[in-house]
């Protein structure tokens, strides 16, 4: 994994190549494409999938029709006002403002353009959110988002390249990218020239080195993303003069099925569950987010906690394609009562009946110790149900800073000649750290700025 001397002949030269094949890498080749430049794609496994696919596939976008049809008053100034909110107003400006204004014309130009679907995803508002804005594939998952942007490539006539490991870059002494260098499974290497490259490989998720550098910890976690994302485009954009920055920010999710590794929706929180520890005792404020409560999950013992909920919101999990595959694998106990419950998940009947006790008093208006707001919720009521969940890393939001265009920028501020970068290969919008993540941060930057980048480059290379 190096940047190398370009003084070298290329086997072909493409004017826009785009290094990875998840939402943003396709997005970037949509865009390219429709700005009239030819762009291939280059992604190192036999099938695209990428963390795209291990994810929910919800993309908050602020001002759609979609939200309009129903009667949701929403705007890309209230969407930046709570990406700032959630990061206390450390998202780069720049950034957030550029993601919250794209993010509604780059949905509806999938839909109208490339043929994508989408619904507003309702019955319930992530945490941070202040209207109904996640749009999603109807089968609402990130497979399926990902089956429909590969229809949309193929149907634009844009080639993948796939079981192509991109490993080296050339490059001349002013940063300016004149090819790569792709591994084949059978071990020969295949030389691509370029004249805009667009990095769309996301982040570091998958490199225990990174991250006992720069999220220390994380790095012992479950890791629920994609293990292709080694985080080769901060290290090569690194090596050509560009900077890296919010390092230490990332996606975590305090909701992960143990031991069956699937996601538990955070809808169950959000609709009046909470979480306990082994001790039976609530331990935060769920309400603050799930990325955040990766971590207060992981400092409990055993670094497990239970998802305690009833009926009511067993019925909204069914919704999710997950939730009906933890249901199917066992991870879902259901009591009748209290002492039943305690005694299936093993925790002190005593505590946990006081636990369901004070939540049902925060219910009807007594402060919550932790913060959390829960009036407006029923009280749980019998059958009760438990998942037992523990805490996992999903993707990280550091990367290279980019400007508005997406071109990489320097740690002057001075852009690349010719580098774009979008999705977990770029800055996110959350902020240093693990707790300014909004819902939907990284299929939003990998939506919007796979587009802009996409589009910037098409246009370079015409140059
Ligand atoms: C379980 C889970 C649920 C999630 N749910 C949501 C959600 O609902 N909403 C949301 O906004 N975000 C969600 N996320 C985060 C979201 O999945 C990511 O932010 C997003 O998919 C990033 O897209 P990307 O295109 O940048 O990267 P990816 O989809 O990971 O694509 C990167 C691609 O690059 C390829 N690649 C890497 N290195 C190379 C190389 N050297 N050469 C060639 N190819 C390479 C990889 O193989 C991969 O296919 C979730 C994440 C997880 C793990």
């Amino acid at each position: 994994m190096s940047v190398l001397a370009a003084d070298k002949r290329f086997d072909i030269t493409v004017p826009v190549a785009v290094i990875g094949a998840g939402a943003c890498g396709l997005i970037a080749a949509l865009a390219a494409h429709d700005a009239g430049a030819d762009v291939v794609v280059f992604e190192r496994d036999a099938v695209p999938r990428g963390s795209t696919a291990l994810s929910s596939g919800f993309i908050p976008a602020a001002g759609t029709r979609y939200q309009r049809a129903r009667g949701v008053k929403d705007s890309p100034a209230l969407l930046l006002k709570d990406i700032q909110h959630k990061s206390h107003g450390q998202s780069d400006a720049v950034l957030a403002d550029l993601v919250a204004n794209e993010s509604g014309p780059t949905i509806e130009w999938l839909a109208d353009k490339h043929g994508i679907e989408f619904v507003l995803v309702d019955g319930f508002l992530y945490p941070g959110h202040s209207v109904l804005r996640m749009h999603a594939h109807p089968r609402r998952t990130g497979e399926a988002l990902m089956g429909a942007l590969l229809d949309a490539v193929n149907r634009a006539g844009i080639d993948i390249v796939t079981e192509a490991h991109v490993v080296d870059l050339y490059s001349d002494p002013d940063g300016r990218v004149r090819g790569f260098s792709c591994l084949r499974p059978d071990g020969t290497r295949e030389e691509i020239g370029c004249d805009a490259l667009v990095f769309a490989c996301n982040g570091y998720g998958g490199n225990i080195e990174m991250l006992r550098r720069h999220i220390p910890e994380m790095a012992e976690a479950l890791y629920f993303g994609h293990v292709g994302n080694q985080g080769d485009a901060v290290r090569w954009g690194e090596a050509l003069g560009g900077v890296a920055l919010d390092m230490g920010a990332y996606q975590g999710h305090g909701s992960v099925a143990a031991p069956h590794n699937i996601l538990i929706t955070w809808a169950l929180m959000m609709e009046g569950g909470f979480q306990i520890n082994a001790a039976g005792a609530r331990f935060s404020n769920e309400h603050l987010g799930y990325s955040e409560q990766a971590v207060a999950v992981l400092a409990q013992p055993g670094g497990i906690a239970w998802c305690i909920y009833d009926s009511r919101i067993h019925a909204l999990g069914g919704d999710f394609e997950d939730y009906r595959h933890a249901e199917a694998a066992g991870a879902i106990r259901q009591a009748d009562d209290i002492e039943t419950l305690a005694a299936i998940i093993n925790v002190p009947v005593a505590v946990l009946s006081e636990t369901v006790a004070a939540v049902a008093r925060y219910c009807r208006g007594d402060a919550d110790p932790f913060g959390r707001d829960f009036i407006g919720k029923p009280a749980l009521t019998p059958p009760y149900y438990a998942v037992r969940v523990t805490g996992a890393l999903f993707h990280t939001q550091g990367g290279l800073a980019i400007d508005k265009t997406g071109r990489v920028l320097s740690a002057d501020g001075t852009p690349l000649p010719n580098l774009f970068a979008g999705g977990g290969a770029a800055r996110g919008v959350s902020g240093p750290a693990v707790w300014g993540y909004l819902s939907g941060n990284g299929l939003l930057t990998a939506v919007t700025l796979g587009r802009i980048a996409g589009s910037s480059a098409a246009q370079l290379s015409k140059t």
